[in-house]
């Protein structure tokens, strides 16, 4: 669908201040905004009116898509994070590009439907069943890539390098889906991908229980070659510190750091356990480090130093990860709430610092996230009359909605131009539905939806 132009008439927008702005006209073009004009008293005839407070499209810069089926599965109970790791490593098994493709379109639509405009999926799916390629070796990126087109949201397609079923350890059982052998050959299959213009290709390394130093040498030149980025998981539990150190002598973050592999293109997804030093490396290195507290929470994983990290250099950006809930708005005040449980102390980070979290594009390589002329037209307007938010002013509608929002009081979204969501509905599917039926199809025996 082809958008050729369109005024917007903000009663309130986020344009990047510490507080909301009243009559802001956006003007779009294609998929960009043309001009953002402020202090619009009136609504320009021309021009459509949005009531609520309209901020950038918001940004979830780590997803895995499939965890979505885990939901209200692995969330109670005891267990570790090792275990949990089972439970997922049984949905992976059981993926093939079908149901792939269902559950992380409806996964997708739940996203745009809480105000999310870009996804970084964290793709390590790649194989069939023992680890056979695909025709097209690439068919399940082309896949989850699909899915985010079909829900109407752009991606980064962060395609996975992953070697080893531990430090020195060969893949085993449901692993070797994940694995291309070694990372000249991860290499050869990730370039060949070339997902469509919704979506941009990205590098990862798994972890370093799954990538060699040596590996992650080949998996961060190829990202530089390319001025793509690199993300990485680190340091999310301490049994991978301490079998890091155990193996060479370093910390996760050293690791990174040795190979050159930290940069403004890096992002360090969890960053919990981390020495000083780690600390100082991600933000001298300008680095990233994505924050997913609803996910961290639920594996009891720790809590992300990120007062600290911004402190030192380091950019933050947000993701719902394992999808135990995807919510932006959680996601921003768990950063901040939970850092007040551990330090108890309150204001480790402004409001402003967590909706830059939460809009960061730029750790997915896209220039969005911002209401200003020459980004992506990606808005998302809250509605500020639900019970939640009525009360909500000029003055107080960026921490209402930061403190009080929920994914619920989305009213509209729009992604490069086009609406994809209006009044709370998803305009291509029923998304509730859509989720039932994936769901049910990943736990049925034959893989078909049980009814
Ligand atoms: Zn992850």
């Amino acid at each position: 669908v082809s958008v050729t132009a369109a005024q917007l008439w903000c009663e309130l927008a986020w344009l990047g201040g510490d507080r909301a702005e009243r009559g802001v006209l956006v003007e779009i073009a294609d998929d960009r905004i043309v001009s953002v004009t402020t202090d619009v008293r009136e609504r320009p005839s021309a021009a459509e009116r949005l009531r609520g407070l309209v901020l950038p499209g918001f940004a979830n810069a780590h997803s895995h898509a499939f965890h979505r089926a885990l939901r209200g599965r692995t969330h109670a109970g005891r267990g570790t994070f090792w275990t949990w790791r089972e439970q997922m490593y049984a949905v992976a098994d059981r993926l093939q590009p079908d149901t792939y493709l269902a559950l992380a379109r409806a996964t997708f639509a739940e996203m745009a439907l809480a105000g999310i405009t870009t996804v970084g999926e964290f793709h390590y799916l790649h194989h069939g069943p023992g680890g056979v390629p695909y025709a097209d070796a690439n068919e399940m990126g082309l896949t989850v890539a699909q899915a985010a087109h079909e829900a109407g949201i752009r991606m980064t397609l962060l395609d996975t390098c992953y070697l080893h079923g531990g430090i020195g350890q060969p893949l085993n059982g449901v692993q070797r889906r994940f694995g291309d052998g070694t990372a000249d050959a991860w290499a050869d299959r990730a370039g060949a991908l070339s997902p469509g213009p919704h979506a941009l290709v990205g590098a990862a390394v798994h972890s370093v229980r799954a990538v060699d130093p040596a590996s992650i040498t080949t998996v961060a030149a190829w990202a530089a070659q390319r001025g793509a980025p690199l993300h990485a998981h680190v340091s999310e539990q301490p049994a991978e510190n301490d079998a890091c150190l155990a193996s060479y002598g370093r910390t996760p973050v050293e690791v990174f750091a040795d190979v050159g592999a930290l940069s403004e293109r890096f992002s360090a997804v969890h960053a919990i356990h981390l020495t000083d030093r780690d600390i100082g490396l991600l933000g001298g290195s300008r680095s990233c480090v994505c924050c997913c507290p609803t996910t961290e929470r639920d594996l009891a994983d720790g809590i992300t130093p990120a007062s600290r990290l911004r402190a030192a250099g380091a950019a933050l950006s947000l993701g719902s990860d394992s999808h135990a809930v995807i919510d932006p708005y959680e996601e921003a005040r768990a950063v901040e709430l939970d850092e007040r449980l551990a330090s108890r102390e309150r204001g480790n980070h402004a409001v402003v610092d967590l909706l830059a979290a939460a809009t960061n594009h730029a750790s997915l390589g896209w220039n969005a996230g911002r209401i200003e002329a020459g980004a992506l037209a990606d808005l998302v307007v809250i509605g500020l009359d639900s019970v939640r938010l009525a009360g909500a002013d000029a003055a107080t509608a960026l921490p209402s909605v930061v403190y009080a929002a929920t994914a619920a009081d989305v009213r509209h979204v729009m992604v490069g131009g086009r609406w994809v969501v209006r009044d709370g509905a998803h305009q291509s599917f029923d998304v509730p539905s859509a989720l039932r039926s994936a769901v049910a199809a990943v736990w049925s025996p034959d893989g078909n939806p049980a009814g």
